[in-house]
C-alpha cells in the first residue's frame, strides 16, 4: 500500500502548537513508511483564512524541519492543495450526488429552521430530525426553483445506518444511525462545509490514513458517508488525543505560548521542540526521552500512541531544550546567544572568542538562549551581589588581606582583560605568603574578584570579566 498522509491547517491563525505535533506524527508516520506527506491548506471560511497565516504556518512547518511532499507552495500530482482553489471540484461532485439521489437541494429559510429547531426542541427530539424536508422533493421542480434564483443549500441524504471503522489509535468505532440527519454539504453562499470538502480531498488526493487530534472522532461519521457516496475506501483513521494543559482542559492561549510562533520566537531549538512534541502523546520504543525526530526511521510506528490525553509540560520542553543546547558545540550555543540577546546587551558587544568561551562554561547553567541574560551581571556589573553568604565572607579579616594584595596586582595591569594563569599566580602568593587556606583562600578570592558569593569556575569568570570592572569591584 501507498502510504499517503496529509496535514490540512486551517489558515485563520498561526500554527498552533496541537496542530504542529499533528502534523510532525504525518511526516514521521509518512517517513517510516517510504510514503508522502501532503499539506492541504483548508481555507474555505473566506472571513477568516488569510494567506498571511498560510504562509506563516508553513514557514513555521519548515523552521520544525517538518518538509511537505507535495503543497500549495510546491504543487504535486493532486493540486490544487488550497481547497479555495478546488470550488469548481465540490460543486461538480455535489451535483453529482444530486443527479445520483445521494443529496439534494433544499430551500428551508433560516426561520423555517429555526422554528423546527423549537419544534424538535420542545419534543425533545435532535433537530436534525426535522432536517430532511426536501429529502424527496421533485428534482425538476426544485431546479425551477433555483433557476429563479431562490436561495438554497446542498443537503446529503443520510443512508441510516450504523458506521463502523477501526481506529488505529482507539480501536473499533461505531456511530449509532441518527447520530447526525441531513447534513448541509454546501451552504447558500455556494462554500463547501468542512466534511464534504475534507473527505472529498481525502478520496482525490488518495490519501490512505488520516491521523488527526481525536476532536474530529465524530466528524468522521459524516466523511464515512461521503467517501461511500463517491464508491472510495475510507481511509485509515488514527485520532490522537488531545493536548491538555495542566489543569487538564484543552490547551489553550490561557496556558501561555500555545502557537510555534511565539516558541520560534523565544529561540527554542527547533530539534528539542519536534523532540518534545513527538513525546505528547507517542513513546520511543526504547523508552527515550531526548531523541532526534529524524533518526527515528521505521521506529514511528502507529500502535505506541497514548489513549490518554497528553499533558503540555513547559517544564519538560525546557528540559528537553536544554539538553539540545547542551549537546551544540560551543560556537553554534555562542551564534544562539548572539541571536537571542538584543544588539545593546553587553553579551552582543564582546569578542567572538569571548563569546564562545562565554559559551562554553555558561552552556550547564540554562534551558534557553536568553537565560544568559540574568548571568551577564557576574561580568559586566561591578557592585557586588550582597546576600549572606557574601556579607559573611567578605566579613572576614583574611578577606581583607586578599583584596589589599589583589587590589595591589590588579591595579598593576593594563589591557581589556586579565589572564587566567594570573588567578593561580595570586593563590599560590596568598597561600605561600600570607598563609590564607582552604575556604577563607577560595571564597575570599571569589567574594572579591567577582563580587559575588557564587558563580561558575573563578579562573573563567576572571577571564571573561573586563579588567576596568574587577578593578572598579576591589577598589
Ligand atoms: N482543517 C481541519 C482543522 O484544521 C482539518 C481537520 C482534519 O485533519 O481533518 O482542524
Amino acid at each position: 500500500m501507498t502510504v499517503r498522509v496529509r496535514f490540512a491547517p486551517s489558515p485563520t491563525g498561526y500554527l498552533h502548537i496541537g496542530g504542529a505535533r499533528t502534523a510532525l506524527y504525518q511526516y514521521l508516520f509518512a517517513k517510516a513508511m517510504g510514503g508522502t506527506y501532503v499539506l492541504r491548506i483548508e481555507d474555505t471560511d473566506l472571513e477568516r483564512s488569510k494567506r498571511e497565516y498560510e504562509e506563516s504556518q508553513i514557514g513555521d512547518l519548515k523552521w520544525l524541519g517538518i518538509e511537505h511532499g507535495e503543497g500549495p507552495d510546491i504543487g504535486g500530482e493532486y493540486g490544487p492543495y488550497r481547497q479555495s482553489e478546488r470550488m469548481q471540484i465540490y460543486g461538480d461532485i455535489a451535483w453529482k450526488f444530486i443527479e445520483e439521489g445521494k443529496a439534494y437541494p433544499c430551500f428551508l429559510t433560516s426561520e423555517e429552521l429555526e422554528e423546527l429547531t423549537e419544534k424538535a426542541n420542545a419534543e425533545k427530539i435532535a433537530p436534525h430530525a426535522y432536517h430532511g424536508k426536501y429529502r424527496d422533493y421533485d428534482l425538476a421542480e426544485a431546479k425551477k426553483r433555483i433557476e429563479a434564483g431562490e436561495e438554497y443549500v446542498i443537503r446529503f441524504k443520510n443512508p441510516g445506518k450504523k458506521w463502523t471503522f477501526t481506529d488505529l489509535s482507539r480501536g473499533e468505532v461505531t456511530f449509532p444511525e441518527d447520530m447526525v440527519g441531513d447534513f448541509v454539504i454546501i451552504r447558500s453562499n455556494k462554500m463547501p462545509v468542512y466534511n464534504f470538502c475534507c473527505a472529498v480531498d481525502d478520496c482525490l488526493m488518495k490519501i490512505s490514513h488520516v491521523i488527526r487530534a481525536e476532536e474530529h472522532l465524530n466528524n468522521t461519521v459524516r466523511q464515512l458517508m461521503i467517501y461511500d457516496a463517491m464508491g472510495a475506501e475510507p481511509p485509515q483513521f488514527c485520532h490522537v488525543t488531545l493536548l491538555v494543559g495542566e489543569d487538564r482542559q484543552k490547551l489553550s492561549k490561557r496556558h501561555g505560548a500555545t502557537s510555534v510562533t511565539q516558541y520560534k520566537e523565544l529561540h527554542y531549538l527547533p530539534q528539542a521542540m519536534t523532540n518534545y512534541l513527538c513525546l505528547l502523546g507517542w513513546s520511543h520504543p526504547e523508552e527515550k526521552d531526548i531523541f532526534d525526530v529524524n533518526e527515528l526511521g521505521e521506529k514511528f510506528d502507529l500502535s505506541r500512541f497514548s489513549k490518554t490525553s497528553a499533558m503540555y509540560d513547559i517544564k519538560k520542553l525546557n528540559f528537553v531544550n536544554e539538553q539540545w543546547l547542551r549537546a551544540l558545540p560551543d560556537a553554534d550555543i555562542a551564534k544562539g546567544m548572539t541571536i537571542a540577546l538584543g544588539t545593546d546587551s553587553e553579551f552582543n558587544k564582546q569578542s567572538d572568542e569571548w563569546k564562545v568561551k562565554f559559551a562554553s562554561i555558561m552552556k550547564e547553567k540554562i534551558q534557553l538562549f536568553s537565560d544568559v541574560e540574568s548571568h551577564l551581571p557576574i561580568f559586566f556589573d561591578p557592585a557586588a551581589e550582597e546576600d549572606d553568604q557574601y556579607k559573611e565572607a567578605i566579613a572576614w579579616e583574611t578577606t581583607a588581606q586578599i583584596k589589599t594584595y589583589l587590589n595591589e596586582e590588579v591595579s598593576k595591569l593594563s589591557g581589556d582583560f586579565i589572564d587566567e594563569s594570573l588567578v593561580d599566580t595570586w593563590m599560590n602568593h596568598l597561600k605561600s605568603e600570607l598563609k590564607i587556606k582552604g575556604k577563607p583562600l577560595f571564597m575570599g578570592t571569589r567574594v572579591c574578584l567577582t563580587g559575588r558569593a557564587h558563580g561558575p569556575d573563578l579562573k573563567s569568570v576572571v577571564s571573561l570579566t573586563p579588567l576596568e570592572i574587577v578593578k572598579k569591584r576591589l577598589s
